[in-house]
């Protein structure tokens, strides 16, 4: 399990991370989510032991993270740092030297990530001939190489088409079912929410909401109602505590400010023509999202 506690990071006088703890036990995917300058790499610096917090601590299974316990834990960087003149081989038997393994493990590992990202022909090819996509699968490879207890994810699906994004998907998931403590960072708020149970939102470095992402959503008051079918809209807009009505090419999005309001939506609908659908739904987390950053800006 990693534990941060109350951890603390000033640059001179910026404070780029304010008194912030979670936890991520493990077989858990943990989201840490902000919008640029929020704080998330340098959160993981300090997780992986490259900065010293200014105040706090942070512990992988009740130890300190030092060098003893680097080699169990994996790192990929936003800022990806392939030696692009060395062979995908090569980068990876350089990376996982690093971790202390043997050679022949490596290569087990590496045949068995590459045969699973299906870019097994590149093994021998310079990293630099690779596309972007392929050459972000051989950054996970490295960071994975050594079957880490701790998978620490900058950004891990920036630039990913959607089938190369759902291929990590599923090797994040096997981690998971490894036993590994997993954190990423993400903006895009459909990739968490397709499958991360625990997070933070940070804004200039605090935590504005944490926690599970069921039980956040649940607690969060706002709903949409989603119709389908021909309404009074104008009707609709009236009724107190509806925040927006939205009209799509196939559906009516409600915006409601709490659960009180569904009713008094529902005798208009019941009133209008070839209604197919009416359905109360949790908000986006992107929704929530945006509702989180934007209250801590006007602060
Ligand atoms: P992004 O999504 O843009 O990568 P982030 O959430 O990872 O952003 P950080 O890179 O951790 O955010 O930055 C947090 C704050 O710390 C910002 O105000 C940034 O300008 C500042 N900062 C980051 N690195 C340094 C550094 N090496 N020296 C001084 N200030 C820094």
């Amino acid at each position: 399990m990693l534990k941060v506690e109350h951890i603390t990071k000033y640059y001179d006088n910026n404070k780029a991370v304010d008194d912030l703890s979670f936890e991520v036990p493990d077989g858990k995917i943990f989201g840490l989510l902000g919008v640029n300058g929020a704080g998330k790499t340098t959160t993981f610096r300090m997780i992986i032991g490259l900065l010293e917090p200014t105040e706090g601590k942070i512990t992988l299974d009740g130890k300190p993270i030092d060098y003893d316990v680097t080699d169990t834990i994996g790192f990929l960087t936003e800022e990806r740092s392939l030696l692009t003149k060395l062979t995908v081989k090569e980068q990876i038997i350089y990376y996982g030297t690093l971790k202390g393994m043997k050679e022949e493990d490596i290569l087990r590992e590496l045949d068995y990530w590459l045969e699973r990202f299906q870019i097994t022909e590149y093994k021998d090819r310079k990293i630099k001939e690779l596309s972007k996509g392929n050459q972000q699968k051989v950054q996970f490879i490295s960071a994975v190489i050594n079957n880490p207890k701790l998978l620490i994810l900058d950004e891990p699906f920036s630039g990913l088409d959607p089938i190369n994004v759902e291929m990590f998907m599923e090797a994040i998931r096997e981690f998971k079912k490894r036993g590994s403590s997993i954190i990423f960072s993400s903006h895009r708020m459909e990739h968490v929410e397709m499958f991360c149970e625990n997070l933070v939102i940070l804004v200039k470095g605090k935590s504005v909401l944490e926690g599970e992402l069921k039980q956040i959503k649940k607690e969060y008051r706002k709903k949409n109602i989603h119709i389908k079918g021909i309404v009074d809209l104008e009707k609709i807009r009236k009724i107190s505590g509806v925040s927006k009505v939205i009209e799509n090419a196939d559906e009516i999005i409600v915006k409601i400010d709490n659960d009180s309001i569904v009713s008094a939506v529902f005798e208009v609908v019941k009133k209008g023509k070839d209604i197919i659908e009416f359905s109360v739904e949790d908000p986006t987390l992107n929704e929530i999202f945006l509702s989180k950053v934007g209250e801590s800006y006007e602060k």
